[in-house]
């Protein structure tokens, strides 16, 4: 029997890490691209040239974000495409023999078969961790059938990368690293600009010797919206961010990479975006993605105080009504030296003996929309393995649900989740549902 609640007049959106609604204002700013300024912005009249500028502001807006320089920023089609084009990108573009024995240049757009064996040449070498996006783990998973090498690392039981294993992790023919951000099931924030120090100072050292510099790749589609994303700070040389994580257009997306870092194209065509991502441009999209960006960074520090002070109010409610619930993941409010460890909006929580995937029917029914890990793996994949990686059971991570906060949440919204979660809790323990 369900517990007779009223469902909520609209809907509780909860699934904020899953994708987000796209701001008013954004598709406000991108309304006349679709209409008015639709010219090819390669074209040379002045329709073209429109276009063209708009893509050109829009670069220098998300470079201000960035602290890059607008060239630096590759426009792809989201996410999913920008991990993708990096790590193939980095791999595809490696000369399989070390650099010493590397004879002549290699002819522009010839890719390197990635098999083993050639000139008895070593094959080259990857490392990222356990607990990534999998666009970034099926992404190395292509490589390593291709000849490649990848070393997945652990994270400890609160998902953090141990730097002194990825250090140990490095081998002479490492040639990319490729670590997130945060975290999109239980926010973890990874140490990058620590990363991206420690490889600064290990690359010093290998270039000296004539061995090829590592490059360091981070997915930042969950930190877009909370974190700083100066990449001189973190030390990156690739950053991957999409517009459908900060109230921006889905399928919108871009790859920041560092001058100099060379890169093998995944679309080959007119040559657009540096020769890196051939194609007529999204001009809306991309005026969108810039938008979006600029929004959500001008408002970051206001919005995380209020998404971390809603998340306690959240979590005091909810371990009154159920004390036995167990929280994945870092502490909440974690800091270290005043940078978050845990993205303001993310909770993750086991409730022993209810099924979290039956939960999130039931909460369904209430008008209450919650993941139970990532979007894209739950349904086929069977227990998380962000979850696994940290140390649960498969039970304990089939008993897991995710709370992700965004803009639209209120108090009141969050004080009838408690509500509901706590009657149907009850009951789904009752019928012994798990
Ligand atoms: C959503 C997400 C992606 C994929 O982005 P798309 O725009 O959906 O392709 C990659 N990495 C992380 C961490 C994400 O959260």
């Amino acid at each position: 029997m369900l517990p007779k609640i009223k469902p909520y007049k609209t809907l509780i959106y909860l699934d904020y890490a899953a994708t987000t609604p796209v701001d008013p204002r954004v598709v406000k700013f991108m309304l006349p691209y679709f209409f008015k300024i639709y010219g090819n912005p390669s074209a040379l009249y002045k329709q073209g040239r429109e276009a063209d500028s708009a893509l050109r502001l829009a670069r220098g807006s998300i470079g201000k974000v960035l602290n890059c320089k607008p060239e630096e920023i590759i426009f792809t089609a989201g996410g999913t495409e920008s991990v993708n084009l990096a790590i193939l990108g980095v791999a595809r573009n490696y000369p399989l023999q070390p650099l010493p024995l590397l004879k002549g240049k290699r002819e522009r757009g010839q890719i390197p078969p990635l098999t083993k064996g050639r000139l008895g040449g070593v094959k080259p070498h990857i490392i990222t961790s356990k607990i990534e996006h999998s666009a970034v783990l099926r992404s190395c998973e292509a490589l390593e059938k291709q000849g490649c090498n990848v070393t997945y690392i652990d994270v400890d039981a609160q998902g953090f990368v141990k730097i002194d294993e990825l250090k140990r992790a490095v081998r002479p023919e490492t040639i990319l690293i490729s670590i997130m951000y945060a975290n999109n099931e239980i926010g973890t924030v990874e140490p990058i600009a620590q990363i991206g120090k420690t490889l600064q100072s290990l690359n010093r050292s290998r270039i000296k010797d004539k061995r090829l510099k590592i490059l360091f790749h981070t997915d930042a589609c969950q930190a877009a919206g909370a974190l700083n994303l100066d990449v001189q700070k973190l030390g990156v040389d690739l950053l991957t961010l999409n517009g459908s994580k900060i109230y921006g257009p889905k399928q919108t997306g871009l790859l920041y990479v560092r001058s100099k870092t060379k890169l093998e194209p995944l679309i080959y065509g007119g040559g657009q975006e540096r020769g890196l991502r051939s194609g007529t441009e999204n001009v809306p999209g991309m005026v969108g993605l810039a938008k979006a960006l600029e929004l959500v960074s001008k408002n970051r520090h206001k919005e995380n105080s209020r998404l971390i002070g809603l998340r306690n109010y959240l979590w005091a409610k909810l371990k009154l009504k159920l004390p036995e619930i167990i929280l994945n993941g870092p502490e909440l409010n974690l800091k270290h030296s005043n940078e978050l460890r845990r993205l303001p909006n993310n909770f993750n929580f086991q409730i022993p003996g209810v099924e979290g995937e039956a939960l999130m029917f039931y909460l369904d029914s209430y008008n209450i929309a919650v993941g139970t890990g990532s979007a894209c793996s739950s349904g086929h994949e069977g227990a998380s393995h962000v979850l696994r990686a940290i140390g649960l059971k498969p039970k304990a991570a089939d008993s897991s649900i995710r709370l992700t906060l965004g803009k639209h949440i209120t108090k009141k919204d969050l004080s009838y989740v408690v509500k509901v979660m706590s009657a149907l809790t009850g009951e789904l323990k009752g019928i012994g549902a798990f």
